[in-house]
């Protein structure tokens, strides 16, 4: 259902309850407007600083119905949920569920993307063991193995280094319906936030340069240092896919950069993590800037507030040296609240930026 405007004083709804949920309700707060959370979780980051949570499945149908005549908006945080109870929905939601159906599924995402003029490795779609032999014959090796749906930070993929690893690859994967992907030889991987507001105007934010360790990333640095021509040609992609999917809200597309240009990776129709460095980096950061285009408000601008920002990770005990993080004095620490440090899990981050 699309919204007439959604004026600040009223109540947003946010499907899931994570670190992106807590700081969307943060910029929300700023401008006005109450946050509810709907999670199966029974607490989580963004219940800290929201109005109210409500524990559900994200399936659970009723419920959600429920949750959603309480509020005057739904937007999600997280892309793993099931799409048909979001679609059956009656109040204003945004981003329309066909991105996170286009997002969900490996082979549909890079189908779309090549359909309008993107770049993605070569690929094919592997549902049995004859279409992996045929997928590896077509693309060969190295290549990677990656389940269609439910991967995230490198989960759900497996390398195969020659022909032989087929077998090994696609049983660690649980024989899961998976994608096929030649091996990019990049030079960096960047990423690039887009936002559309109501009315169809889209602004980018600079693209980042993203380093990662073990999977899960670690660093972002903006600016990226791409050519002139990789920077025009993510920005024209993500205008694309915005328009094509007639999006609300701020979406971000993960590419790896090569000689011939940037190749596409994946896309996620949510605020993302890699786009943290705008909350001080930016004029308007990619959380406010998605609360302003799912409420029809006008956008703010994208434009960098230093000539280089920082923002790394605090993943696990990382976080425990917050005393020594803030002894410098230009850090701007962000901790979600998460009670236990496990080792990958996001527990913060440090974004600086530079004048010199
Ligand atoms: P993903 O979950 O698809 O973002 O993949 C996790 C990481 O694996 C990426 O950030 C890359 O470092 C690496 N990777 C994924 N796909 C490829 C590929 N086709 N070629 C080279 N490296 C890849």
């Amino acid at each position: 259902m699309s919204a007439a405007l959604i004026p600040p004083g009223t109540t947003i709804g946010i499907v899931g309850g994570g670190q992106l949920g807590r700081m969307l309700s943060i910029a929300a707060a700023q401008l006005g407007y109450r946050c509810a959370i709907f999670a199966p979780e029974p607490s989580g980051p963004a219940a800290d600083v929201s109005a109210r949570w409500v524990q559900g499945n994200y399936d659970d149908l009723d419920a959600l119905q429920a949750f959603a005549q309480s509020v005057d908006l739904i937007t999600y945080e997280f892309e793993n949920i099931p799409v048909g109870p979001l679609e059956a929905l009656r109040v204003p939601l945004a981003p329309h569920p066909r991105a996170l159906a286009t997002a969900q599924d490996r082979a549909t995402e890079k189908a779309f993307v090549q359909a309008i003029g993107g770049r993605p490795a070569p690929w094919a779609v592997v549902s049995s063991r004859e279409d992996l032999d045929a997928a590896v014959k077509l693309i060969g090796a190295p290549a990677i193995l990656k389940t269609r749906r439910f991967g995230y930070d490198g989960k759900g993929q497996a390398r195969l280094k020659t022909a032989a690893d087929a077998d090994e690859a696609w049983a660690s994967l649980a024989w899961e319906p998976a994608v096929l992907e030649g091996f990019v030889e990049f030079e960096r991987e960047f990423s690039i936030l887009v936002v559309r507001g109501r009315d169809g105007t889209i602004a980018t934010w600079d693209p980042v340069l993203n380093v990662h360790e073990d999977g899960i990333l670690a660093l972002s640095t903006v600016p990226a240092g791409l050519s002139d021509a990789s920077v025009e040609a993510a920005k024209a992609l993500a205008g694309k896919i915005v328009t094509e999917l007639d999006y609300v809200g701020v979406l971000a597309i993960e590419f790896f950069d090569t000689d011939a240009g940037p190749v596409f990776n994946e896309m996620a129709p949510r605020v993302h993590n890699s786009g943290h460095w705008t909350i001080e980096g930016a004029v308007a950061s990619q959380f406010e800037n998605h609360i302003r285009a799912i409420c029809g408000l006008p956008l703010g601008s994208t434009a960098r507030a230093a000539p280089r920002v920082e923002m790394r990770n605090l993943i696990g005990e990382q976080a425990s040296h917050w005393d020594l993080i803030l002894s410098d004095p230009a850090a701007h620490l962000h901790l979600y609240g998460k009670g236990q440090a496990r080792p990958g899990r996001k527990m913060g981050h440090v974004t600086k930026l530079f004048f010199d």
